[in-house]
């Protein structure tokens, strides 16, 4: 069952104004992505810094205004909700950060922290049920439940981390956005994190949209991923597809970054990624990834390639792909 779906988005940000007011130029953070998560199911959402990956994710959970298109949780359309509607609606859906420690109020213990949201939704019954619940929680994501009266900067960049999952655990979500949530630790910790959402998702059955940069860390825990630049998806498929035979001349260079453990084993053709993501404010014409692309025809210049279904199930968004 489709716990999201994610139809035809678009978040547009003006960036100029003319006298009156009305927008002369456009950033295109997001130009018309559809994509669909499963219960209990992890798609991992990848693309250099700049392409559009975390506005997409924090449009989900409706940090963003939408500029057009939908976004259907549970059922509910999340863009026709009055504002009661919205919050009970997004229960069931959370999002954990980047920066733990910028998004836990250092102000607050952990106690505090947890606590919020079971609050904010009138979960968790009395003080000493909510108290009982917060160290429940604790102990699930691997913290000393001792910790509930300490404050964010006494704990690591690993703990925090862990303390953004349990906050975001209190109100029992079915679906979690996790916004480049191990990019900023070290690969040891990000691999006790990565480990931590997998237990959690067999345990409690719950669905991801894992963002990241890093195709490595997607791979390992995806079972779909989508492949995003400048605010479109270029491909999308099941994680063995698109890491291990990857059709796409973007995701092919995206998985030469990543260091192969066997230095002997070709997962494909290297395609290495020259300069740095084009602005969203003056896209390229025709195919966006055309200046940086190796396989670049005259048509690439003109033409724009549609997201198309291929034989294999996974969509890929290039003028080559079939040939
Ligand atoms: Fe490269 Fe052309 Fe395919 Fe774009 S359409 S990815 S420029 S081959």
């Amino acid at each position: 069952m489709n716990l999201l779906e994610v139809q035809d988005l678009k978040v547009h940000f003006p960036v100029q104004l003319d006298w009156r007011g009305r927008p002369t130029a456009v950033v295109r953070a997001v130009d018309g992505v559809s994509l669909t998560v499963r219960s209990g199911e992890t798609v991992g959402l990848v693309g250099e810094s700049g392409c559009g990956k975390s506005t997409l994710g924090r449009a989900i959970v409706r940090l963003e205004s939408l500029t057009a298109g939908s976004i259907r949780f549970e059922g509910h359309d999340l863009a026709s909700l009055d504002a009661a509607e919205l919050r009970a609606a997004r229960r069931g859906l959370q999002m954990i950060f980047q920066d733990p420690y910028g998004s836990l109020d250092p102000r607050w213990t952990i106690r505090e922290i947890v606590e919020e949201p079971m609050l904010l939704h009138g979960l968790g019954g009395d003080r000493d049920s909510r108290r009982r619940r917060v160290t429940q929680l604790l102990a699930q994501v691997g913290l000393d439940p001792a910790a509930a009266d300490r404050y964010p900067h006494e704990f690591s960049g690993g703990q925090r981390q862990r303390i953004g999952i349990a906050r975001a655990l209190a109100v029992e979500p079915h679906l979690i956005v996790c916004d480049e949530v191990v990019s900023a630790l070290d690969v040891s910790v990000q691999a006790q994190v990565v480990n931590l959402l997998a237990s959690l998702q067999k345990e409690m059955g719950l669905a991801y949209l894992f963002i990241a940069h890093d195709l490595a860390v997607v791979e390992h825990l995806s079972h779909r991923i989508v492949v995003m630049y400048l605010g479109r998806i270029v491909e999308e498929g099941t994680s063995a597809q698109v890491c291990r035979s990857p059709v796409h001349p973007y995701t092919r260079a995206l998985l030469s970054a990543v260091p192969s453990p066997d230095p002997g084993a070709s997962r494909e053709a290297r395609v290495r990624l020259a300069g740095d993501v084009p602005s969203p404010l003056n896209p390229p014409a025709g195919c966006p990834f055309h200046p940086r692309c190796p396989m670049a025809q005259a048509r690439c210049r003109t033409e724009v390639p549609e997201l198309r279904p291929m034989l294999d199930g996974r969509r890929v968004a290039c003028l080559l792909a079939e040939e």
